[in-house]
């Protein structure tokens, strides 16, 4: 078994990040298998060195350990280009140029009936979709969307995965996505950002894939977004590991922590005496 905690180093690691890593540890161990640690630093504009020292510090601390060196995305980008590039050849991706704005302004348009929101947001109403792929080669610099019905057509088979623990209406088991929901529901994702390059979930199902990652087992939050990652997989002929969602930590009045909830930092519990087992019985772990 190898599981993974990929963490962003945007900011301090919570409450939240250390039960996500503390079961990623826990299961690799107790099946004999590793626990990998990724740097997510994907986001140049906002991943600092000092966020990534800090959270291995706290892993360590919490008495974690993973093979080093550990990958860091940012080291990768080549991989995440050939993918875009894959894509492109395929017709799956177009250039779209709207700002939120014009997104938001396009919904609300009398004949488009409520929006819906995907796991990015609005689904996208396909302003800058092309009646037939883009010719010709991949515009640099430019965001990029996954067309979806073409890719759920290229794929030709439901997007399916294991679930072993459960999405936020409780689904769990053998989850299938027909096509048709994926573009209800979905809709052209963006996958590569001007300026930024690939997105999270196209490098994520190549870094799980190159890892030989076995088991996802990440926060509940990430649950609709795993079909995109399944779907991406089943195109780029990459294995589509068993994915385990846990629940997410919260704070007294039920809201999710987040990366500026400094209060549950574990640098400030570090800071004020607590020990690596109060840290996971505050997790009930
Ligand atoms: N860096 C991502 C996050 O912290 C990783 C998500 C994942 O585990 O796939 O949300």
């Amino acid at each position: 078994m190898i599981t993974r905690f990929a963490p962003s180093p945007t900011g301090p690691l919570h409450l939240g990040h250390a039960y996500s890593a503390l079961l990623n540890h826990d299961r690799a161990k107790a099946a004999g298998g590793t626990f990998l640690l990724r740097v997510d630093d994907l986001d140049q504009s906002r991943a600092r060195p000092e966020w990534e020292a800090q959270l291995k510090d706290d892993l360590r601390w919490l008495g974690l350990d993973w093979p080093e060196p550990c990958r860091r995305e940012s080291e990768h980008l080549g991989a995440y280009e050939a993918a875009l590039d894959r894509l492109w050849d395929m017709g799956l991706l177009y250039p779209c140029h709207c700002t939120r704005r014009d997104i938001r302004d396009a919904l609300s348009a009398p004949q488009e009936g409520a929006p819906v929101s995907g796991p990015d947001g609005l689904v996208y109403p396909g302003t800058c979709r092309p009646a037939a792929p883009p010719t010709g080669p991949r515009p640099e610099d430019t965001t990029l969307r996954l067309d979806m019905a073409r890719a759920c057509a290229a794929l030709a088979r439901p997007v399916k995965f294991e679930e072993t623990g459960a999405g936020p209406d409780g689904q769990t088991g053998s989850i299938e996505t027909a096509a048709q929901d994926m573009v209800a529901t979905i809709g052209d994702v963006v996958l590569a950002r001007r300026e930024m390059g690939a997105a999270y979930h196209l490098a994520v199902v190549i870094d799980d894939a190159v890892q030989g990652v076995t088991e996802v087992i990440r926060g509940r939050d990430l649950f609709e977004a795993t079909r995109i990652h399944v779907l991406l997989q089943g195109l780029l002929e990459l294995p589509t590991p068993r994915y385990h969602h846990h629940r997410l930590i919260r704070d007294e009045t039920g809201k999710r922590l987040a990366k500026r909830d400094d209060a549950r930092a574990i640098a400030l519990y570090r800071s004020e005496g607590r020990t690596p087992r109060e840290i996971r019985d505050m997790v009930s772990l």
